[in-house]
């Protein structure tokens, strides 16, 4: 089973994957927790590059998907074959909507990189964790410090939550939205329901 996370910058994705594991390990399942950009050391130099150096938008979606082949052929996949749950803090998705959505990449160059680097494999769950652009900007003004995304204004994160939006409406059987404003606990519970609406 793959599980993917996804969000705006300040939407508390973190906090939530962590419990997710913990349930998922006490229910019985191996899991394997991993996160994007990253995931292997390979992609972690590559997330290193693309958070910290200026580039064009295009460059940008090419490491970010290198990235992410060399995360799933040596990851995600093999912790698949081996019946594991794959739980992921960001994926495809994440590009659809920074890259995408943030930064304008088309969507054709965008769906060409995905059957390049993801060779069709697709969450079977997405919680997009969906927060106003303004509540979100806030949390990270108090919890963490800045990277090259973090501090872009408001309207990027609002293209980037609607780069998220058009991913969810395109392929809505697999996504699940979660209203990230409400509070800590109110989250948790919804993402129990989801969960356990799919037998988890
Ligand atoms: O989720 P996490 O905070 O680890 O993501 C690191 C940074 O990379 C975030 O600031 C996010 O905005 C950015 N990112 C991106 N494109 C992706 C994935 C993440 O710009 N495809």
């Amino acid at each position: 089973v793959f599980i993917t996370i996804e969000g705006i910058d300040g939407a508390g994705k973190s906090t939530h994957l962590a419990a997710m594991a913990q349930r998922l390990q006490a229910a019985g399942a191996t899991v394997c927790l991993t996160r994007e950009p990253g995931g292997t050391p390979l992609a972690e130099d590559l997330r290193a590059m693309v958070l910290n150096r200026p580039m064009d938008p295009l460059t940008e979606a090419l490491l970010v998907f290198a990235a992410r082949r060399d995360h799933v052929l040596n990851v995600i996949q093999p912790a698949l074959q081996r019946g594991e749950v794959v739980l992921a803090d960001r994926f495809a998705d994440a590009s659809f909507a920074y890259q995408g959505g943030g930064r304008g990449v088309p969507l054709a160059q965008l769906n060409a990189l995905e059957a390049w680097a993801c060779e069709g494999l697709q969450p079977d769950l997405t919680l997009w964790f969906d927060l106003d652009p303004t509540e979100a900007a806030q949390r990270r003004a108090r919890a963490r410090e800045a990277d090259r995304f973090e501090a872009e204004d408001l309207a990027f994160f609002e293209r980037v939550r609607a780069g998220y939006a058009a991913r969810a409406a395109a392929q809505p059987a697999r996504f699940a939205r979660l209203d990230a404003g409400q509070s800590l606990d109110t989250v948790a519970a919804a993402v129990r329901a989801v969960m356990a609406e799919r037998g988890w």
